[in-house]
């Protein structure tokens, strides 16, 4: 898609940067930085956030083969962890130089499997253990199986082991997240003694860091939604720069005499006369249908525009009653972290949510 339309998604490297370094304060200068750019970046784009981050983390974590694919297409030659790979994809893997997520005897085996029928030697996995988030890993019972498997074999070398946190930004989880810490300390210190050679361990996530930093930094942080610029709280947030911003302008402005309605099913009845703009983004740039009807809102001029009626595909209406605009004016539809941490309050989500739900036709804009 060209430069051809006004709604876009802007990046901001310098903020970007900016936050990197504000969690590499908080840990030691040995411990390793991955950077998590699943999702095309957290629906930025992870081809040009990998690029600017190459040269300032060691390693990549994506979901999705095809995510890893992008990066190395572009050139990027870091480590890439793929999270969640599957038995067909691993062949591949091991090809473009990805790192798997090995997480059940099955996919153990595959790796491999597929490692020895390409007549690689070596290759580099990383070893999950499910500590309690009951997603994905292995428990450990599963220890003397995993070690029986590597043990007598070649093709495959344990460069990490990691689990992950299941509710590292609640407080009010920390006796659970502490034994998950401790869960996971148990196995390593089995494990590790047994392998041939030592691997790295990881743990946290962002809010992880910011509240598991003593505890649980091991040799390496997987850093996620904070390079983005969010963090647990306000007051931790702010020490963030805003990274992410969706704008686009008013196409056009109309005015609703009192009785008529605005947009689809008629879901907004005028009981005076309101003014409306109409605005070029909708549900399928990922605006949720959630948004509509007063629940969601932009920022026209500095002030609050409500979300009029139903979001449609394509638009979206807005309140601008007591704002003084015109048509091409510029509409903030995420104007910093707390705006998206209040739609996605508002709509009974997450910000995890609003940022990747961000559709492929929204241009992306670096600044
Ligand atoms: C997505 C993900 C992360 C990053 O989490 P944030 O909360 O965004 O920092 C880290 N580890 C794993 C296993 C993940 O799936």
């Amino acid at each position: 898609m060209g430069n051809n339309h006004v709604t876009a998604l802007e990046i901001n490297l310098n903020a970007i940067e900016h936050n990197l370094n504000a969690f590499k304060s908080r840990l030691l200068p040995k411990t390793k930085v991955l950077a998590v750019v699943k999702a095309f970046g957290y629906g930025s784009s992870a081809v040009e956030i990998a690029k600017f981050l190459e040269s300032k983390v060691a390693y990549f974590a994506v979901a999705y083969l095809n995510e890893g694919i992008a990066l190395r297409k572009a050139g990027i030659k870091t480590p890439i962890l793929v999270l969640h790979p599957q038995k067909i994809n691993l062949e591949e893997i091991i090809k473009l130089n990805l790192e798997p997520n090995i997480y059940s005897i099955t996919i153990l085996k595959a790796v491999i499997d597929a490692a020895k029928s390409l007549k690689v030697q070596h290759y580099p996995i990383h070893i999950k253990f499910n500590t309690g988030l009951n997603r994905l890993g292995f428990t450990k019972k599963e220890i003397p199986e995993i070690l029986a498997l590597v043990k007598n074999q070649k093709e495959v070398v344990v460069a990490s082991v990691f689990s992950h946190i299941a509710a590292s930004e609640d407080l009010n989880e920390r006796a659970f997240t502490l034994q998950q810490i401790n869960t996971f300390k148990e196995i390593s210190n089995h494990l590790i003694p047994q392998l041939p050679t030592k691997p790295f361990l990881h743990m946290l996530n962002t809010s992880g860091i910011i509240n598991y930093a003593a505890e649980a930094q091991f040799d390496m942080v997987r850093l996620g939604i904070g390079l983005y610029g969010f963090a647990n709280d306000e007051a931790e947030t702010a020490k963030l720069k805003n990274a992410i911003s969706l704008k686009s302008i008013i196409s056009q402005i109309n005015t609703i005499e009192k009785g008529n309605t605005v947009g689809y099913n008629r879901a907004f009845k005028a009981n005076e006369t309101v003014k409306t703009a109409t605005i070029p983004i909708g549900h399928a740039d990922g605006i949720s249908r959630k948004f509509g009807n007063g629940i969601g809102y932009v920022y026209i001029n500095n002030k609050k525009a409500p979300i009029v009626g139903n979001v449609c595909m394509d638009m979206i209406m807005v309140n601008v009653s007591d704002i003084n605009c015109q048509e091409g004016d510029e509409v903030l539809i995420f104007k910093d972290q707390l705006h998206v941490e209040d739609l996605a309050k508002r709509a009974n989500t997450i910000s995890y949510e609003l940022l990747t739900a961000i559709s492929q036709r929204v241009k992306r804009v670096v600044k």
